[in-house]
């Protein structure tokens, strides 16, 4: 109950933030990566957020700039009321390019993080959902790749597993615009179908694959809460929501979990000891509210794109419904998306 009420209080303020802020880490403090380290529990009131002087940035031209996933996107109707800005910084070794993208009318949504340049649909789907519910998305840009990488070593580096405390900058810049009190942060994904069966404490004969995330794979940490209809979008085991929550707590504490659940999706609820790096882990033990929607990789030829990005649009409009803000919700009818079911 303690835990309860500590992740139920807001988040710090900017202004506490700032004074409880430790010293920034050296260079060398990325390299190598800090061991994630088990957190004391209860846990004390939500870790403060990282503030970071603000990236370079440039603004851009969506219908013209070189990049793959806009160069999918070259209808100005598309963009319309939406603004894109390059972010370029650099942390210790590790080069950072991310897109920002706003809905100038309607600033106040969701933070919208998309970790996997190389999961196509999930960029696709937010340029509907900021139509639809506002707020500036976090997109970033490794040259259509999964992982970005150390300059000086070559090591992969994945973009979902450097949200640490020991790292303020890449945190401090990408939830830059969290705002007080802190915006939803919805992060959108897609994975590989299924999940390897030695993972999985509850194994089924005749199903495996080759991904990590799946409504049919138990592990102490992920717990699933399968649809009882599997009705679309949840006729594919691997397009799920995922909520986070404390490792001694009750996982209908996790963001909008109870309700999901009720309402037939596929749900996967995170039971968090010790931090992965992961957003969603960085969230929980800074009481943040933070939802994660997955739906199968498709490809990213037009059907496969079209079909992934439904499921994932469908996921967040039903959550919305469910548990969003309702001043944005009154801004759905005016959205227009010509793919959606
Ligand atoms: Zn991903």
């Amino acid at each position: 109950m303690i835990l309860a009420l500590a992740l139920g209080r807001p988040a710090a303020s900017m202004a506490q933030a700032a004074v409880a802020l430790p010293a920034p880490p050296s260079p060398t403090v990325t390299r190598p990566l800090p061991l994630p380290l088990p957190l004391p529990l209860p846990l004390p009131l939500p870790l403060p957020l990282p503030v970071v002087p603000p990236a370079w940035s440039e603004a851009i031209d969506p219908l013209t700039i070189d990049d793959e996933d806009f160069a999918r996107h070259r209808d100005p109707h598309e963009w319309t009321g939406l603004s894109v800005r390059r972010l370029i910084f650099s942390d210790g070794e590790i080069n950072w390019t991310v897109w920002r993208i706003v809905n100038e009318q309607h600033r106040d949504g969701p933070l919208w993080v998309l970790p996997h340049d190389n999961e196509n649909a999930t960029f696709d789907a937010v340029l509907v959902a900021l139509h639809s519910y506002g707020g500036i998305a976090m997109a970033i840009d490794d040259r259509a790749g999964r992982m970005n990488y150390d300059a000086t070593s070559g090591a992969s580096v994945d973009p979902n597993r450097h949200f640490y405390d020991a790292i303020p900058l890449y945190t401090g810049r990408i939830l830059a615009d969290l705002g007080d009190p802190p915006r939803l942060i919805i992060a959108l994904h897609t994975n590989t179908p299924g999940f390897d069966p030695s993972l999985s404490l509850c194994p089924i004969a005749g199903l495996g694959g080759g991904g990590d995330i799946s409504i049919r794979l138990c592990t102490a940490r992920y717990i699933p809460h399968p649809s009882l209809t599997h009705s679309w979008p949840f006729d594919d085991d691997d397009t799920v929501a995922l909520v986070p929550y404390a490792v001694d707590g009750d996982w209908r504490t996790g963001f909008c979990a109870r309700q999901l659940s009720m309402a037939g999706f596929n749900l996967i609820t995170e039971r968090v000891a010790m931090s992965d790096g992961s957003l969603s882990n960085y969230a929980l033990f800074h009481g943040l509210q933070y939802i994660n929607f997955e739906t199968r990789e498709r490809g990213s030829d037009a059907v496969g794109l079209a079909n992934a990005r439904s499921r994932l649009v469908a996921m967040i409009d039903r959550m919305m419904t469910l548990c969003g803000d309702q001043q944005l919700l009154a801004l759905r009818p005016v959205a227009a998306d010509k793919g959606r079911r």
